[in-house]
């Protein structure tokens, strides 16, 4: 069984950015990753990364760790099951997760949610084809896209250690999101609203 954890961290977004962002750098990583130009998420960006925050006063970043249990890792032992496997479950924890987010943007207006990585709503995206997003309302721009030291965000703010791991399955995964929010946002019940975020694990078969 694979179990959850959601740990919630929050900061005034300009200190966030002054610690964590760092267009010019990050941005040049972006350009040797598949999802380069091939993804409405990811950059080049519609939008502006150093500005598209500016109206926003506070980020919370929200961590979900998938711990696995020994059975999983038995089970999943080689590096072709563990490539397999890390990329269906991720895949599908990504968009509950991304979904949990939608339904909190719907009862705190002036609230944007952050993704993790490329989008993963549709098999092929139609970025490639020169073809608009199919889903403009649940695709959210990944966090990454705007220069955003995630490894350093994970371990510093959120005090997880990112675990990957190609020969053994690691004893768990993380999904980053995050959600922006604007001054009037209630920001003590939409912080406990976060906490108490429950997200099961979904099946993979391999
Ligand atoms: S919703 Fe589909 S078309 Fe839009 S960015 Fe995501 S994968 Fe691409």
């Amino acid at each position: 069984m694979i179990k959850t954890k959601i740990t919630v961290g929050h900061s005034n977004i300009a200190d966030f950015l002054q610690k964590y962002q760092n267009v010019e750098h990050f941005l040049a990583y972006c350009k040797q990753c598949q999802n380069y130009n091939s993804k409405w998420s990811c950059p080049p960006l519609a939008v502006n990364p150093r500005t598209y925050l500016d109206d926003y006063s506070e980020i919370y970043l929200i961590g979900l760790q998938m711990f696995y249990d020994e059975e999983t890792k038995r089970q999943v032992n080689t590096k072709e099951k563990i490539v397999d496997f890390s990329a269906k479950l991720l895949r599908k924890m990504k968009n509950k997760f991304s979904d949990e987010l939608l339904t909190i943007e719907k009862e705190f207006p002036n609230t944007v949610s952050f993704s993790s990585g490329g989008c993963a709503w549709c098999c092929k995206c139609t970025r490639s084809s020169g073809q608009p997003c199919r889903k403009p309302e649940k695709m959210r721009y990944s966090l990454d896209s705007f220069g955003i030291d995630l490894g350093k965000v994970t371990e510093e703010f959120l005090n997880i250690k990112l675990l990957w791991g190609l020969d053994k399955l690691p004893d768990y995964h993380t999904l980053i999101h995050a959600l922006a929010v604007k001054d009037d946002t209630d920001g003590e019940i939409l912080q406990k609203r976060l906490e108490n975020l429950s997200i099961e694990a979904e099946t993979v078969i391999l």
